[in-house]
């Protein structure tokens, strides 16, 4: 697959470093196709999380991630799902590698910066939550 998603999650967004890390996905090879700065209601991020739903985290992520602005995009590189996940590192910032963008702004496991489609099909479901195909990307 040559497509990923990626939210910037409410706390970088505040932080101010939108642009830093957009910076590093364009740097590390992936091309943006499409983009957007919004804000979900705790109902739509509970939609977009929908697979979580009974985990015990659920209700705190999505009055979370409805707290503040997010930046939405997808983008395009040869093997995007995989390669974008190595770019963010783990998912809670005390794992993170150095150098990974979660490493770099990740405050918690909750607040960890930005989101990574984890496989091809979520990838497409995912941007298909934000984008539709009327922007024509
Ligand atoms: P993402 O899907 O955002 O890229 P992920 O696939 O690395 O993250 P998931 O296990 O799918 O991680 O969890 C989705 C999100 O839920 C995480 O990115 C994090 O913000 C939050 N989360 C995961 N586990 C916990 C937890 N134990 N406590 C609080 N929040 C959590």
């Amino acid at each position: 697959g040559n497509r990923t998603f990626t939210m910037i999650k409410p706390d970088a967004v505040k932080d101010g470093h939108t642009g830093s890390i957009l910076k590093m996905i364009e740097a590390a090879g992936f091309r943006i196709v499409a983009l957007k700065l919004t804000h979900l209601t705790s109902e739509r991020a509970g939609q977009f999380y929908e697979v979580h739903k009974e985990r015990p985290f659920y209700k705190d992520l999505c009055a979370y991630m409805s707290s503040g602005a997010i930046v939405a995009a997808i983008l395009e590189k040869e093997n995007a799902v995989a390669d974008f996940r190595k770019l963010i590192g783990a998912t809670n910032p005390a794992q993170a590698e150095e150098g990974t963008i979660r490493k770099l702004f990740a405050k918690s496991l909750e607040a960890n910066a930005v989101h990574g489609s984890d496989s091809d099909e979520n990838a497409e479901i995912e941007g298909n939550f934000y984008f539709a195909r009327t922007d024509k990307y």
